[in-house]
């Protein structure tokens, strides 16, 4: 598996509406527009910063794995995500490995990427996501 750089952090947030103003008006990010992907309950706003982004996550559900995790643990960092050059290679490999995965095929992410989950008992707690994105 080759692992190309972070690709983002993911933050869960309660809203993205309020609490974007930290990350644009005092930080000084730019958002590059928000996207619901349906299947995974969550609304995504992406901010740039350099060569990786950070990615707030508001449930667009009450049920939705974002809003359990608020619920669980409260807002904040909700998942670390690796650049792969070949996340169905990188899939084998871990399963090849022992690794409980949580999406053993990648599905669509926010942004046209394909994700994969891998299970945080695996990782110590972390909730670590692979992605594959044809560009930059
Ligand atoms: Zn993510």
């Amino acid at each position: 598996m080759k692992i190309l750089k972070i690709d983002h952090l993911g933050i869960a947030v309660s809203s993205i509406d309020e609490r974007k103003n930290f990350w644009t008006e005092v930080l000084g990010l730019t958002m590059t527009g928000t996207e619901t992907v349906a299947e995974q309950k969550v609304t995504t706003a992406f901010l740039p910063v350099g060569d990786s982004e950070i990615e707030l996550l508001e449930s667009t559900a009450p049920d939705g794995p974002i809003a359990k995790f608020i619920e669980k643990r409260g807002e904040g960092i909700q998942h670390i995500a690796f650049r792969v050059d070949d996340i169905e290679a990188a899939l084998k490999e871990l399963k090849a490995k022992g690794i409980p995965l949580i999406d053993e095929k990648p599905r669509n992410g926010a942004g046209g990427a394909l994700i994969a989950f891998v299970h945080p008992k695996a990782t110590g707690g972390i909730l670590v996501e692979l992605s594959q994105r044809e560009e930059h």
